[in-house]
């Protein structure tokens, strides 16, 4: 063999394997597309949320047939970094299998989205929680040929939404939106799947929550991708949110978490409802200021102190630096929370808890 032959050799194999890697770089999941804003965000007096502005994406891959949807950032007040709650779509020969469906007034583009990538059916969706930016477009899924799966709670909470802040009544909904398969949360086996999907050659489970976030919870975990959809008693935008008025609590949050560290090992990739997505262990210093806050607001409120006064005592502080999205708003309802919580928790009844109004 010339010298100059065996360069040649050497070049192309070189290109070869260079080549080679790119390609297993490129299939390297999960695979973030579109990363959330990280603001700050502001917004004027009496903005309102551009619906025909935003845009529903893929943001990230979790497998080449598992991918999520969210919105366009700076737009939605509710969801600054990304408007809506995420949704996930398995697809492939044997359908579509979606968790969650976005907000209602961008129903048509979170299909657009989907059809972008697939022309399957959609067959199967299940909701992770009951708000509106979560199954904000069931009936319109529904429509399509969705089965719509979740917790008998989360339907309670539905069809009998609870009184709102302020004594308004809930807006009414759309009944071909509620879902027709139900299932409940049992205490004795945390964790148990109520529903398994063998689908597009991978494995779901609905795994029914114990009230957390509400009291209608499910997370789905894709075991053959080793993802679990975590919804949205975790959270990396914002402070904490337990939404006690449908069943949520803070210390089922903490239940929530303590279980996601049973399920999830160091790999698994947790896709949270809203912000970044995270590992397990990314949990743990939100569990710690769960406990710490709900220590320091039973202090103060042991003490006699008033919500107002313990709202001055700014206890969220020490976190604000490290806590994306830490508007005033979102400090104060974390705190109410607490303070609602430490002292005469009104029980769950259908899914929903009769919370005290404050002046
Ligand atoms: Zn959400």
């Amino acid at each position: 063999m010339t010298t100059k032959r065996a360069w040649l050799l050497l070049a192309v194999a070189a290109l070869t394997s260079l080549s080679m890697s790119v390609q297993t770089q490129e299939a390297r999941y999960p695979m973030t597309i579109i990363a959330p804003g990280k603001g700050p965000f502001s917004f004027p007096p009496g903005y309102q949320t551009p619906w025909d502005k935003i845009d529903i994406m893929v943001t990230e891959k979790m497998s080449p047939n598992l991918f999520v949807l969210h919105g366009s950032q700076g737009l939605d007040p509710a969801h600054p970094d990304a408007s809506g709650g995420r949704a996930m779509v398995l697809f492939g020969p044997d359908g579509v299998l979606m968790v969650d469906t976005q907000n209602r007034q961008v129903a048509d583009k979170t299909l657009k989205a989907i059809r972008s990538f697939t022309d399957a059916p959609i067959k199967v969706l299940v909701n992770t929680h009951i708000h509106g930016d979560h199954t904000g477009a069931n009936a319109f899924f529904a429509k399509q040929g969705a089965l719509i799966f979740s917790q008998e709670n989360l339907r309670n909470e539905m069809v009998r939404p609870p009184v709102r802040a302020g004594g308004q009544p809930a807006p009414t909904i759309d009944l071909t939106g509620v879902p027709v398969v139900t299932y409940n949360y049992t205490a004795g086996a945390p964790g148990q799947p109520a529903a398994t999907f063998t689908m597009n050659g991978e494995i779901v489970d609905f795994i029914p929550m114990m009230p957390s976030h509400t009291a209608g919870d499910t997370i789905v975990r894709f075991r053959k991708a080793n993802v679990i959809y975590i919804e949205d008693f975790y959270r990396n935008f914002g402070y904490p949110f337990a939404d006690q008025a449908n069943g949520g609590s803070i210390k089922g949050m903490l239940d929530a978490v303590d279980l996601i560290e049973k399920l999830a090992d160091a790999g698994t990739t947790l896709v949270p409802g809203h912000g970044t997505l995270v590992k397990k262990e990314d949990l743990l210093p939100y569990r710690a200021m769960l406990v710490d806050i709900l220590a320091k607001v039973k202090t103060l409120r042991d003490q006699g102190k008033s919500l107002k006064e313990v709202l001055a005592a700014n206890l969220t502080a020490p976190y604000d630096k490290t806590t994306l999205g830490d508007t005033q708003q979102s400090k104060d309802r974390f705190i109410t929370e607490a303070y609602d919580e430490v002292k005469d928790f009104p029980p769950i009844v259908d899914g929903k808890r009769t919370m005290p109004v404050h002046p």
